[in-house]
């Protein structure tokens, strides 16, 4: 997708701080952050939303999970625990139209969102 931010941020032409990347998958820290750890993982190709999700992209949505839950790993997560968040459109408050998993940790979070 030509106007696709995070497109961009995959393809290299947009800079982020990468704290994990492969063929599939890219992990970045969020701009504005949400918790001492907030960490955005992508797919690298255009999916614009857990709406459009087929079939097709079982491998891809469990591998989402999969990376970031070594992200969270690498990261030092694993013993104190973390979130992943996936906002879908205007309701869940999806501000950019290109998958990405939400990994927040590094403090106590609450519960239910607001
Ligand atoms: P969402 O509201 O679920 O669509 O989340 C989008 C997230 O992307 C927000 O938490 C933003 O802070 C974050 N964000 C937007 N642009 C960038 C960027 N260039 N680099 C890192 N994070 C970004």
């Amino acid at each position: 997708m030509n106007d696709c931010i995070f497109c961009k941020i995959a393809a290299g032409e947009i800079p982020c701080d990468e704290v994990y990347g492969d063929a599939e998958f890219l992990a970045f820290r969020d701009l504005n952050p949400q918790a001492p750890t907030h960490v955005l993982v992508i797919p690298r190709r255009h999916v614009s939303a857990l709406t459009d999700l087929t079939e097709a992209d079982t491998v891809m949505a469990g591998g989402l999970q999969v990376v970031a839950a070594k992200v969270a790993a690498q990261l030092g997560l694993a013993e104190s625990g973390y979130r992943f968040v996936i906002n879908c459109g205007d309701d869940g408050c999806q501000t950019v139209p290109h998958l990405h998993l939400h990994l927040l940790g590094g403090r106590a979070l609450g519960w239910p969102p607001g």
